[in-house]
């Protein structure tokens, strides 16, 4: 912070003060403006425009009233925040989660801004979610969530004005509860209202795969740009939802092992390679926790007992649970043990501290915002496919992904370089996908 140009100071004050009490949208803010001293100094013209950026278009907070399965009403906080429209419909994920609340929220819609340009599609930045905590609820139950849920947050969303899709916590089964409840509110059979949906009814092959195979195309490019590939590498993946479940299919297609993985009740150690059919059995069918993963894969798998993932010895590392997941002392120990890249799968899951640990030490880290854009990226297919009433081939859907991952990386890198900081990502991603939002602002008017 003490080296970013005086303007940035100015604006960062600002947001201080306007929002105070919300650590994780500073956190976001502050990484994004540690990149921006030389394009304020080179460009003076976007500093209102970064200004007014800070501030979301608009937030929307509201009630969500449910009724559990013992017909006690319970009451949930709804949020969606349109933080900008300048490239595209807001569009962004719905987090289903007890820690979701405005800072958040508003952190993972600041970061979708950026993310959202770097895939160079025509979208733009938003985010929602609740504090609802679907863990151990019935489908019914669930249900019944989704349809209040959404009885509010139609008025608000449309194919042409924000497109909401799935975070932690809303899979395939919410968005269809969710589309089904928008589709009989609204009588319009509207698929580009909503993504992630199911094949059937409007959704697009590779879209659960997507986010979990884009980061790995993104390491894979990071990789090859030093004459190396995934051959034979050991690598960490932490989580076992959706996106974590996919890095690891992908992973192992490409001929690394990955020898761990976890949830929130703590991790495993399989030497032999990760069960992908093992895994989806836990975590999906059963919705149970990794201790089962191990009682059904027996032999030479273990439950981690010592400190967190982070600190078994491995090659790559792809933090694709949730935010400041990765913290300094797990970064050093990811050093000490020789760990050559942290890949972001997930938003925002290493800590100031443990970024400037990876880097100082050489390490190569992939940001979120450019790691993580394949589902998003995959979602403003979807909506193509929508558009146009057609459905893509697997092989067709993947390739465009995979060239839209390379892009992504050529970008990052062409940037850096640009701006004088050679192969750092961070930079790169910041300052690409800024500056092609502030572009399109400044074209708009004062919006
Ligand atoms: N939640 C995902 C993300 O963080 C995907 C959002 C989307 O597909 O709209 O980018």
């Amino acid at each position: 912070m003490s080296d970013w140009a005086p303007q940035l100071h100015d604006i960062y004050d600002v947001v201080n003060r306007r929002n105070p009490g919300e650590p994780e949208f500073q956190q976001a803010v502050r990484e994004v403006f540690d990149s921006l001293s030389p394009v304020v100094a080179k460009h003076p013209e976007y500093v209102d425009v970064l200004t007014r950026m800070c501030e979301p278009e608009r937030q929307i907070i509201f009630r969500v009233p449910w009724t559990d399965a013992n017909g006690d009403v319970q009451i949930n906080r709804g949020f969606r925040v349109e933080f900008n429209s300048a490239l595209g419909p807001y569009k962004g994920g719905l987090r289903f989660h007890p820690s979701v609340n405005l800072s958040i929220v508003k952190f993972l819609g600041f970061e979708q801004i950026f993310k959202n340009s770097l895939t160079g599609l025509p979208i733009g930045g938003g985010k929602g979610g609740s504090d609802f905590d679907p863990k151990g609820l019935s489908d019914l139950e669930i249900m019944r969530f989704c349809q209040s849920f959404m009885t509010e947050l139609y008025r608000h969303i449309g194919e042409y004005t924000d497109v909401p899709a799935g975070d932690i916590g809303v899979g395939g089964r919410e968005i269809g509860y969710l589309f089904g409840q928008y589709k009989r509110i609204t009588n319009r059979y509207e698929s580009g209202v909503l993504t992630g949906k199911g094949v059937s009814w409007g959704g697009s092959l590779v879209r659960p795969e997507a986010t979990g195979y884009g980061a790995v195309f993104f390491v894979d490019e990071m990789l090859k740009s030093k004459g190396d590939t995934f051959e034979g590498k050991k690598v960490l993946v932490s989580g076992s939802g959706n996106v974590a479940t996919y890095a690891i299919e992908k992973i192992h297609q490409l001929g690394g092992t990955v020898i761990g993985c976890s949830d929130s009740s703590g991790y495993v150690i399989d030497d032999k390679g990760i069960d992908l059919e093992i895994l989806k059995e836990v975590k999906e069918v059963r919705r149970a926790r990794l201790s089962e993963y191990v009682a059904l894969r027996g032999n030479g798998t273990k439950v981690g007992t010592e400190g967190s993932l982070w600190q078994v010895p491995a090659d790559i590392a792809l933090p694709c649970a949730t935010q400041n997941e990765l913290d300094e002392n797990d970064a050093k120990a990811l050093v000490a043990n020789g760990c050559i890249i942290v890949g972001e799968g997930a938003n925002m899951p290493t800590t100031p501290e443990a970024i400037k640990v990876l880097q100082a030490a050489g390490v190569g880290y992939a940001p979120g915002k450019a790691a993580n854009a394949g589902g998003v990226a995959t979602s403003a297919l979807e909506m193509q496919q929508n558009a146009s009433r057609d459905s893509w081939s697997f092989e067709y859907a993947e390739g465009r992904l995979n060239a839209i991952m390379r892009d992504i990386h050529r970008n990052c890198l062409e940037t850096a370089d640009e701006y004088g900081d050679p192969g750092n990502y961070v930079t790169g991603a910041n300052i690409a996908g800024f500056v092609k939002v502030a572009d399109a602002m400044n074209s708009l008017g004062v919006i």
